[in-house]
């Protein structure tokens, strides 16, 4: 039996797993490998990268050195977590394990325009598509913006992104109107289609008019994986996450949250932190237990 079975093996599962191997403790990660670190062409953002890294480098270094302490990898899919008394029963296609606690690390999923998987892909690494201005709004400053989003989080993007350049424009996905406002262009018409060129994403409107720009910030909201956490019992935050405590607990007792899973700043230091916090969690309520 594990001391912690962790689900999901991007920067909040892989940290939590190194500081519980440091504290001498026996983990197991399941990843499925189709987080949203993996999908970075290069971020500038993590503090000790400052000539950027790609999300799959530093995933990679991230394995490394929790293995290096004794953590478990497992490349496979959960696809179910039970308790029974105290103890966690966490199972895959190949196998099922135990453990006295489980960490949900299984982050969220981005909803995407209407783009094919290669086209989508091709977007993301030329920086044509983007997804989080926190990361890299920085990197396209004063260049031609677009946001496709509706409401008052498409809004709240656009003008998050609006000090960056004097061309921001805000795009609804949907039969609504966007509304100019502070320095934000909004468009009358919604998008009908979206096209990529070598250095442009083209929106084509339901009037017919067809804009080009830098780059397309996509604003349509995401999906947190919850489902194996719904399924043990626990109940989910307005916003669609698992609610979790100062010390990254959930309401069952030895199940814990940490990353993009949970309401919070979608950042990889984010995640990182309330994965050194929830690990040190489970190491103090462990403490006693003969390994
Ligand atoms: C295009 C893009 C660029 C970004 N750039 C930056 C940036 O520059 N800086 C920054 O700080 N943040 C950036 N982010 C945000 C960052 O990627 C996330 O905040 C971070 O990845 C969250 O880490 P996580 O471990 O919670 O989730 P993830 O990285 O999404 O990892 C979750 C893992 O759980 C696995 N999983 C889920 N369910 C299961 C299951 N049932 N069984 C096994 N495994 C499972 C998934 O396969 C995945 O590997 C960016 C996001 C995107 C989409």
């Amino acid at each position: 039996m594990d001391d912690c079975i962790v689900i999901g093996g991007g920067p909040a599962g892989l940290t939590s797993a190194l500081y519980l191997a440091r504290f001498l403790r026996s983990v197991t990660v399941f990843d499925a490998q189709e987080g949203r670190a993996g999908t970075i062409p290069k971020t500038h953002n993590v503090a000790p990268f400052p000539d950027g890294i790609s999300g799959s480098d530093l995933l990679d270094r991230m394995r490394r050195h929790a293995r290096q302490y004794g953590a478990r990898l497992e490349n496979a899919t959960v696809s179910a977590v039970a308790r029974q008394g105290d103890i966690f029963h966490v199972t895959t296609k190949d196998e099922m394990r135990t453990a006295r606690t489980v960490i949900f690390a299984t982050g969220v999923v981005n909803h995407r325009p209407p783009l094919s998987d290669a086209e989508h892909d091709f977007g993301l690494n030329r920086g044509l598509i983007r997804y989080c201005p926190i990361c890299d709004a920085f990197e396209i400053r004063n260049k031609r913006i677009a946001v496709l989003g509706s409401g008052d989080h498409g809004l709240a993007e656009a003008e998050f992104i609006a000090p960056y350049s004097k061309s921001v424009t805000l795009i609804p996905p949907d039969g609504t109107v966007a509304v100019a406002r502070r320095g934000i262009e909004g468009l009358p018409s919604a998008m009908s289609t979206m096209t990529l060129s070598e250095s442009e994403a083209i929106v084509t409107l339901k009037s017919g008019e067809r804009r080009a720009f830098d780059s397309l910030y996509v604003a349509l909201g995401t999906t947190p994986r919850t489902a194996l956490a719904t399924g043990l019992g626990l109940h989910l935050g307005d916003r669609g996450c698992l609610n979790v405590d100062s010390r990254q607990k959930t309401l069952i007792p030895g199940v814990y949250a940490i990353g993009d899973v949970t309401d919070g700043l979608d950042q990889i230091a984010v995640a990182m932190g309330q994965a050194a916090v929830a690990a040190t969690a489970i190491h103090n309520d462990l403490r006693g237990l003969v390994r």
